[in-house]
């Protein structure tokens, strides 16, 4: 969602920018532009529209060694061409480019009196700075500084000045800027993905803070001025070379992925010597995890989901009470805050707004939050106060699939760690762990059922609606194989506990409503299969989705996934695979747009 680049330094701006755009169209957006410096002039080039209409407006050669660059998410205006960033003064003397909601738009608007060009909130920051530039005779650093201190909101911003030509100055509140340090130049963007083709040398900039680069150097401060004190950080990971791998999508990728993006996730993390878990960076001790007596999970979307399958595990394995709710639901409702309740939160990219704004009210009221973040030095991996990378690489797709999994494998891991603190048996945690170790050999059999998914979900890719059906630890799978569907191939699709059915959406059930039923092998087996006989018994088309060799589901479905049988703790994460092959074989089918979703963004950095 939304993104940043900028640059100054030796070489040509623009080609630098337009790449730094590309590297963040993952993230989803819906117009483009930018603005270079030289010879204290500005100009900007900006259009509605994918990065290719941009570039094809661009002059054949612009000479300019600084600039900075956008893509926008609209939230205050259509997207269109004069609503696209970078926005300038009247003057032309300053541009802006903005990520996030500025909230006193209106009371700040109301001290101009400049004609607007664009409908954002954005723009009122390009007037602003000129005219405290212009007023108090200051540098843009200054001003910048001197208009935060009235804006209410949250903003990633980067902004250059006609009168400063090798200087670029970025703020930082809610939404993430990190600057990129190169030899003899300097970058800035609001995700790694930008940069890492320049350097892997960064500097996280924190809220609040507000900081200029130049081609030699950079300069962190305060709103009030004062210096902090930033060290920078060697990044690891190679996002550069992350590609689609050869397939036509991104998505695909990340789902064939999954056997390696799990046994990444789990390697060096099973302690085969005491039959449990080990995860360093919890910051708790054996003793802490005792004092538990709630865990609450919080994240949004398909973490959301994964944490409610996370809650199933780790309540069924340590017996601790355990749920998960939405997070921006949670910080909205003036939450207790329990000193020995263990709050998780999860994230991707560890930048999502709902989910770190629930982890600083828990904060703020003194509670313990983990993280369970992809990634590195993200936002929220760096203010929990202990956590779990999932280690499954860049996910570029903006429908998740070995985020997801990974996630659950964390899951996992926290399950038994936490299961072994109390009755689970070391005989019993030995099992947890091989089944875990297997896990990553089951999902590669699911794949191996491709073939056979895909013609299921071609023969229903033209319904109007779905319904995922699944029991307890099977709900959570159901959610996140319901949301892949809609997110991607536009299908209406909902999950329902099997319970639920006659209580409501059966009236719903009919010839025309493909429903795909999630059943894992179980004590509740039987009980899952009276929700295979009521579905039937209105006409709709069943997919059985199991690792069960029961023969009645056979009978009674339409269509059987035969997914390897599992151990109850992986079940979910190896089912799970079945279900994002069904949604993008029917996404396919349908000819959408497989990696970049209408409406949606990568990591929703706004509420
Ligand atoms: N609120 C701004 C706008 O609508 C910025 C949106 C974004 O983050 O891209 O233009």
């Amino acid at each position: 969602m939304c993104g940043i680049i900028a640059y100054t330094g030796g070489q040509q701006a623009v080609p630098v920018l337009m790449n730094g755009l590309r590297r963040l169209e993952y993230r989803g957006y819906d117009s483009a532009g930018i603005s270079v410096s030289s010879r204290k002039k500005l100009r900007t080039w900006k259009s509605a529209g994918k990065i290719n209409v941009l570039d094809s407006q661009l002059p054949e050669s612009i000479k300019a060694q600084c600039g900075i660059g956008h893509t926008r998410w609209a939230t205050h205006g259509a997207p269109t061409d004069e609503n696209a960033h970078p926005h300038t003064d009247t003057e032309e003397s300053v541009t802006v480019v903005h990520n996030g909601i500025i909230e006193n738009v209106d009371a700040l608007k109301d001290k101009l009196t400049v004609e607007y060009k664009s409908e954002t909130d954005s723009e009122v920051l390009a007037h602003l700075l000129s005219q405290t530039i212009k007023e108090k005779k200051c540098s843009l650093i200054d001003a910048m500084r001197e208009v935060l201190s009235r804006v209410v909101g949250t903003y990633g911003i980067a902004a250059i000045s006609a009168e400063e030509p090798e200087k670029i100055v970025l703020a930082r509140s809610g939404s993430p800027v990190i600057i990129g340090i190169g030899e003899g130049e300097m970058l800035a963007a609001s995700d790694m993905s930008a940069l890492s083709r320049y350097t892997r040398e960064v500097v996280h900039l924190d809220d609040g803070e507000v900081a200029q680069i130049t081609p030699d150097g950079f300069e962190v401060t305060l709103l009030d001025a004062s210096p902090t004190d930033k060290s920078s950080m060697t990044l690891v990971s190679n996002i550069e070379d992350y590609d689609r791998g050869g397939y036509e999508h991104y998505l695909y990728r990340e789902i064939v992925d999954q056997p390696d993006t799990v046994r990444r996730t789990i390697s060096g993390r099973l302690d085969k010597r005491f039959n449990t878990a080990r995860l360093g960076g919890l910051n708790m001790e054996a003793r802490d995890l005792l004092q538990i007596q709630r865990v609450k999970i919080l994240g949004c979307g398909s973490a959301l989901y994964a944490g409610m399958a996370g809650a199933n595990m780790i309540e069924s394995l340590s017996r601790i009470p355990c749920d998960a709710e939405p997070a921006a639901e949670f910080r909205y409702r003036n939450p207790v805050i329990e000193a020995s309740t263990l709050y998780i939160v999860v994230s991707q990219s560890g930048e999502t707004f709902d989910t770190l704004a629930a982890t600083r009210e828990i904060q703020r009221k003194g509670g313990f939050v983990l993280g369970i973040v992809n990634s590195v030095g993200s936002t929220i991996a760096r203010e929990v106060d202990g956590g779990v990378y999932m280690h499954a690489g860049p996910e570029v797709s903006v429908a998740s699939t070995k985020a997801f999994t990974s996630m659950l494998s964390v899951f996992s891991l926290l399950a038994i760690l936490l299961g072994r603190s109390r009755d689970v048996s070391p005989q019993r945690g030995a099992q947890l762990l091989l089944a875990l170790e297997q896990a990553p050999d089951k999902i590669a059999d699911v794949l191996a059922l491709e073939t056979h998914i895909a013609d299921i979900a071609k023969e229903y890719a033209n319904s109007h609606s779905a319904f995922f059906i699944g029991r307890t630890s099977a709900y959570p799978v159901a959610l996140e194989g319901a949301q892949k569907l809609k997110e991607i191939s536009y299908i209406h699709a909902e999950a329902y506990p099997a319970s639920e059915l006659k209580h409501g959406p059966l009236a719903l059930v009919c010839a025309e409503t493909p429903c795909v039923v999630v059943l894992p092998e179980s004590e509740l087996l039987d009980k899952s299969m009276g929700a295979l006989e009521e579905i039937k018994a209105r006409g709709a088309p069943v997919i059985a989705v199991t690792d069960s060799s029961n023969k009645r589901i056979d009978k009674l479905a339409d269509h059987v996934i035969r997914t390897p049988l599992a151990d109850e703790l992986v079940q979910g994460m190896v089912m799970g695979v079945a279900l994002q092959i069904y949604a993008y074989h029917s996404a396919v089918a349908l000819g959408r747009d497989v990696d970049q979703p209408r409406n949606l963004a990568k990591s929703v950095t706004v509420e």
